[in-house]
Parts: structure tokens; C-alpha cells; sequence
């Protein structure tokens, strides 16, 4: 390590970890990533990237190749039916935040990522077993036995993060209560006029089906946790199928295309927003600091923002722990936020009661198209431009 370096162990090499990785690498950081996984591929599934991530991206230098690699959306919601509820025009999106909202494949992301880090960063197959705050350097304990430590440690492990258990206690997420299907599928033999493209809110829960490039297509839908113990033994496709049998008929031969293996239930959850996600030497990013329900499709795009900001904030202060400061006071106002607003979107989104859903569809088409663009701008619009 080269006189003055600053040394930087990340955990956890998902989308926050490799962003951040490559954040800190760009400003001269020598950057260690610990992967307690065997491989750098997330489980196969679409991403959305919203005007946020993009530019987000772009300050990393990749926005390019992520722009090769994904294609742009539209982000409509309809209905059951796929009659539109909110049309968001691709070109007014366009105008207002100068990128489009894209749509990718997770390993595509993770891949691009990757690349851009210098060989050895990633320590694949090695994860952390504790964690333990210092000053002026923090540690954590290997799998394989030993110690290594830093000048600065980024917990970057996700929901049930190691170094989020040292720094601010252990406590169990909050369940949403409902688990989300994934699915990607070939789009050849898919009658596309058919496939309502787009997000589609129904009775409890919701149906998203998007193209990814390669001709593919990613879905995603809800619906209640109870709901599925009937189907566990039987296959997440035959529950996807018939949860969605009663929706707009291009749903079905979206699942019908899918095989079952490349079908993933997770039961979604998030955290009470907390107001402190540092101390000392070590600090949080995604969604170890600030895990969120879905319904925004923001919680990588927030991780991608955490990566920037603590670069940015790190830069400009000499000690650590002053950057630190600096990153929280830039991040966790509008991260926390962000969740809030999910959880909330997630209730809009998924009404049980066909008289509510009436009415909230009735009311959203008639809000003007600048109001909606407008509420937009709280979630989609960087604000570290
Ligand atoms: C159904 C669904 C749809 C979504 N859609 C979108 C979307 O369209 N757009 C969007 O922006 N976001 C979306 N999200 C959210 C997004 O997936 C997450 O916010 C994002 O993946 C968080 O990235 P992360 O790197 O913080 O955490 P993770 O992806 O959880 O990565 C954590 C990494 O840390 C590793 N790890 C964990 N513990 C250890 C340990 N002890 N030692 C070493 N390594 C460890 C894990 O193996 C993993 O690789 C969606 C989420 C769900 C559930």
C-alpha cells in the first residue's frame, strides 16, 4: 500500500458494495471487498433504473455500458385489466431529468461493476463472521479464520447485516407481509401485443412485466406470504399462475413462458428508518443501511446514490469519521424518506378492497401529468448532481 493510501473493507458485494468499491477506488481509496457468497451473480432477475441511479452511474463512469446493456421503460401503472392508471411519458421524463428510466439485468449491473475494479479487490467465498468498531481503524472476523482490518469498514451486507448488528444493535426487520415473485423468461413464441407491459395494480397486490435486453423478459408480482403455503410443495409457478389467473390475460403467457427454476419467492421487508448508520471508522450502505419494501424500485438506485455521497463526503474531510458525519448528513434525510414513502406506496399499491381501488384509480387519472411528473421528483430527482 502506497505512503498516505487509505485502506477501505467492504462487506458484501452486491450492488451497494461494488458501487461503493468503485466510488472509493476512483478517489485513490485501496478498497478490499469481502463476498461471502461464491459468486458475484444475484439471482436472476430485472432492476430498474431510475433517473437517480443514472446519473449516479454516471459520476461512477459507467453510465455508458449500463446504458448499452439495459433498455429504456416506461414506468406506467394500470390496472387489473391494463387500462392505465398513470401513463409517465418517456419523453417528459426525458425532458425533466435529461435520462430515461432503464431496465437491466441484475448480473448485467453487477458484471459492469466488477469490471471496472482492480484485480484481487473481490474476495469471493469469504464472509464476515463479526465485526468490531475502532479508531482509528475497525476490523472484522473472516470465515476463514483471522482478522483483517481498515481505516474505514462498509457494511454493504444487505438486510441482515453483520456490521449493522455491531454498530446499531440487532433487531428483526419489519415482514410486509407479502412475498414477491420473480421470474425472466425468453420473449421469442410471447405474443407481445399481448403482454401488458408495465406495472399493474390488482386485487392485494401487484403484476409488473418489463422487456430486458437479449429478448427477455423480467416479471414480478405479489401477493399475501399466507397465500403461498399451498403452493410451496407445488412450485412458486403454479402459485403465480393462478394468483394471477383473474388479471389481464398477456400475464398468463408471461408465467406459462417462464420455467420453474428461473422462478424466486422472497418475503419482502424493511427497517424503521434510523437516523445514525455510522460511528468511529465504519459506516452502512443499500441496504444494510436503509432496506426498503419495492414499490418504488428504489432500493438498489439508493444504493448507488449511498456509494457517490460517501466517496464524496470522504474526499472532502481528512478524517474519516468527519466524512462519515458528512455522509450522513447527505444521505439519511432523503434514504429514510425513500422508505417511508415505499412502505406507504406499498398499501396505495396493493388494496384489498375493490371500493378503495376504485377510487384511487379514479383519482390518479384525473391528477394532471406536471403534478405527476412533480411527485416524482421527491424520489427520482439526485440531488448530489
Ligand atoms: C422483489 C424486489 C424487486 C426489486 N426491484 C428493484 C428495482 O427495480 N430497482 C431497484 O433499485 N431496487 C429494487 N429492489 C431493491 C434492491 O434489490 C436492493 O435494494 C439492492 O439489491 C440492495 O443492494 P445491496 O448491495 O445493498 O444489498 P444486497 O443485494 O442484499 O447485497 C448484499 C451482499 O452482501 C453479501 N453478504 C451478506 N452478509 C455477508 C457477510 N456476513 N459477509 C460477506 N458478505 C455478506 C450477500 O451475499 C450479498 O452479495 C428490489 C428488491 C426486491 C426484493
Amino acid at each position: 500500500m502506497a505512503e498516505g493510501e487509505r485502506k477501505a473493507l467492504i462487506v458484501g458485494a452486491g450492488i451497494g458494495g461494488l458501487a461503493t468499491a468503485l466510488a472509493l477506488q476512483n478517489a485513490g481509496w485501496k478498497v478490499e471487498v469481502l463476498e461471502r457468497s461464491g459468486s458475484l451473480e444475484p439471482p436472476g432477475s430485472g432492476l430498474s433504473l431510475w433517473p437517480n441511479a443514472l446519473a449516479a452511474l454516471e459520476r461512477l463512469g459507467v453510465l455508458d455500458e449500463v446504458l448499452a446493456a439495459a433498455v429504456p421503460v416506461r414506468g406506467d401503472v394500470l390496472d387489473m385489466e391494463g387500462e392505465p392508471i398513470m401513463l409517465l411519458e418517456q419523453l417528459k421524463v426525458r425532458r425533466r431529468y435529461g435520462l430515461p428510466i432503464q431496465m437491466i439485468h441484475r448480473n448485467d449491473l453487477t458484471s459492469i461493476l466488477a469490471k471496472r475494479l482492480k484485480v484481487n479487490t473481490v474476495h469471493l467465498g469469504l464472509g464476515v463472521t463479526a465485526f468490531h468498531l475502532g479508531f482509528p481503524r475497525s476490523s472484522v472476523e473472516i470465515s476463514t479464520g483471522g482478522r483483517k482490518n481498515a481505516d474505514l469498514v462498509v457494511g454493504a451486507d444487505g438486510l441482515y447485516s453483520v456490521v449493522r448488528g455491531a454498530l446499531l444493535g440487532v433487531g428483526a426487520p419489519r415482514s410486509s407481509g407479502t412475498t414477491a415473485l420473480r421470474g425472466v423468461c425468453d420473449a421469442t413464441g410471447l405474443d407481445n401485443g399481448m403482454v401488458p407491459w408495465g406495472e399493474m395494480w390488482g386485487d392485494g397486490g401487484v403484476f409488473g412485466a418489463t422487456p430486458l435486453p437479449g429478448g427477455r423478459v423480467y416479471w414480478y408480482g405479489t401477493l399475501p406470504t399466507k397465500a403461498l403455503d399451498p403452493y410451496r410443495s407445488r412450485g412458486w409457478k403454479t402459485a403465480a399462475a393462478s394468483t394471477f389467473a383473474h388479471w389481464h390475460r398477456g400475464i398468463r403467457s408471461v408465467i406459462e413462458q417462464t420455467p420453474e427454476d428461473a422462478i424466486m419467492a422472497h418475503e419482502l421487508f424493511d427497517r424503521k428508518p434510523e437516523p445514525v448508520w455510522s460511528a468511529r471508522s465504519a459506516t452502512l450502505v443499500g441496504d444494510a443501511a436503509h432496506p426498503m419494501l419495492p414499490f418504488l424500485g428504489q432500493g438498489g438506485c439508493q444504493a448507488l446514490e449511498d456509494a457517490v455521497a460517501l466517496a464524496d463526503a470522504l474526499g472532502q474531510h481528512e478524517a474519516v469519521a468527519d466524512g462519515l458525519i458528512a455522509y450522513e448528513a447527505a444521505r439519511t434525510r432523503r434514504a429514510n424518506k425513500i422508505v417511508s414513502q415505499s412502505h406507504t406506496m406499498a398499501r396505495l399499491a396493493q388494496l384489498d378492497s375493490e371500493k378503495l381501488r376504485k377510487a384511487r384509480n379514479t383519482t390518479m387519472r384525473m391528477l394532471p401529468k406536471s403534478f405527476r411528473l412533480k411527485q416524482l421528483d421527491g424520489v427520482v430527482g439526485y440531488e448530489g448532481r
